[in-house]
């Protein structure tokens, strides 16, 4: 395979250089973990530290999981805080692992985002499947999703509409915290916010960007207001809890990494 270099000493070869960059990047090596990665994932991992499989539920073992732990956990969306997500992911890691041990697959610990992102998916389908009454699955048994859709109430409204012939609306679900919206119907305790994700942050902002779901308690309220006090107790705490813990035990859940984040984002706007 020709190599080229940004400084390539021969400048009169231009076609040269032309044909070298043009020719098909090489195959990685293969490396035994990241055989299962294509080369954009594989990009994805080294700049961001990130296996992209972490992210996503993807195969047979990891979904059948994810469905027998909802069942198990009775696990809605609108009743998920942050802590629990953080302690259900560990138990679901812990469960794959066991279930992973002694196969050839790799054992790629999840990221609670990728469990969130399925529950969200889950229940926009089993409300799907409950207002249409359609409960079969790919191999035309009812056994699987009536079980799954029978576990856990989550929108008797969108399930049945009130006039017979009116159209089903569409299940909506936050952008920002995966939320399904209206679990209970108009007035119910467990809706989501309005002008609110459970952070208190406005999931859309026209005139500013929404920070990453979900953000430690008390920094932002309502979708209208900030906290300093509780934003600068809230940096020396995680301030405290890494940088002078050396690294070690350290445990940073969701809000810290998305508190992270928004200060990423606020400082790469200043410099
Ligand atoms: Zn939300």
């Amino acid at each position: 395979m020709p190599t080229v270099t940004r400084q390539d000493p021969s400048e009169s070869s231009t076609n040269e250089r032309v044909n070298v960059l043009i020719t098909p990047l090489p195959i990685p090596p293969p490396v035994d973990e990241l055989k299962a990665l294509t080369r954009s994932k594989r990009l994805f991992r080294a700049c961001t530290g990130i296996d992209v499989r972490a992210l996503r539920i993807e195969t047979d073992i990891e979904y059948y999981l994810f469905m027998d732990m909802r069942y198990e956990g009775r696990w809605a969306s609108f009743s998920m805080t942050s802590c629990k997500w953080v302690t259900v992911t560990a138990e679901y890691n812990a469960k794959l692992a066991e279930k992973l041990t002694g196969t050839e697959a790799n054992i790629i610990p999840k990221n609670p985002r990728a469990l969130i992102d399925k529950l969200g998916k889950v229940e926009a389908l089993v409300i799907d499947k409950i207002s249409h009454n359609d409960y079969s699955s790919s191999r035309g048994s009812e056994t699987f999703w009536r079980k799954h859709c029978a576990v856990v109430s989550l929108s008797k409204s969108e399930a049945e509409p009130s006039n017979p012939g009116e159209k089903k609306r569409k299940v909506q679900t936050c952008g920002r915290c995966r939320q399904v919206k209206y679990p209970g119907g108009v007035g119910s305790k467990g809706n989501h916010k309005k002008q609110y994700c459970s952070d208190g942050v406005k999931p859309k902002d026209g005139t500013d960007f929404s920070p990453e779901w979900p953000q430690p308690p008390g920094i932002f309220t309502s979708g209208a207001h900030f906290h300093p006090v509780a934003f600068l107790t809230t940096l020396r705490e995680m301030y405290e809890t890494t940088v002078m813990n050396d690294g070690r035990d350290v445990v940073v859940d969701m809000e810290y990494l998305a508190f992270a984040n928004l200060l990423a984002v606020v400082y790469f706007q200043r410099s």
